[in-house]
């Protein structure tokens, strides 16, 4: 059975869905069936909330830093749960609530939702991947047409509503690709994450 509350170094991970709205050519879930100490992510059935929540309330969250809502698929796409889980394990933990996401959350609701996540979660990273549009849509072959734009307005709302915010990249872009990112961040007001790669990460 796939592990809704998984740990990897001292942080807890929550799998709260596999729907996903892009299709990242560099996806760990094209790789791996499993991160951490989850032997697998793949979950047969969307878990509940009252899944989830049962799941925190077993979880021995001491010596944990934060609480990640990442997993094998995209968090705002189950809207509904990440936003009562997360309240829960703040009132529940304390813990920071980090969201990692693809920043499509907007689009695929067709509204903003960027106010209902500032209620509950204190910092995001939302995955830039790319200095244009070109290039985004070739490695995350997004659901939208106008994705990557979409994308920056929802990183630039974030920017002015969350804790903290950050856009991100993997070293493996060129320099001048690198410095690109960079430019768009500063233009959003938000900061640019450069994550080392790792092969399957
Ligand atoms: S957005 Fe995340 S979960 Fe979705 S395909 Fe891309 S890397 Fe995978």
């Amino acid at each position: 059975m796939a592990k809704i509350l998984y740990v990897y170094n001292d942080q807890v991970y929550a799998n709260i869905t596999n729907k996903c709205d892009c299709a990242c050519t560099f996806c760990i879930r094209s790789q791996m069936d499993g991160v951490g100490d989850a032997e697998t992510l793949w979950h047969t059935q969307e878990p509940t909330l009252e899944e989830i929540l049962a799941a925190i309330d077993a979880f021995d969250f001491t010596g944990y830093r934060e609480f990640v809502f990442c997993g094998y698929g995209e968090p705002t796409c189950a809207l509904e749960n990440l936003i009562a889980s997360a309240r829960y394990v703040k009132e529940k933990t304390g813990l920071p609530i980090r969201l990692n996401s693809n920043g499509l959350g907007n689009l695929y609701h067709k509204r903003d939702i960027v106010p209902e996540l500032a209620e509950v979660i204190d910092s995001i990273s939302i995955s830039l991947n790319a200095p244009n549009a070109e290039e985004y849509n070739k490695v995350t072959r997004p659901s939208f047409d106008n994705a990557y734009e979409a994308m920056l307005d929802f990183a630039e709302e974030c920017g002015q509503k969350l804790g903290h915010t950050q856009l991100s990249i993997v070293d493996v872009l060129s320099e001048e690709d690198q410095k690109a990112c960079q430019a768009i961040a500063d233009k959003r007001g938000v900061h640019l994450k450069i994550r080392k790669f790792e092969q399957g990460a």
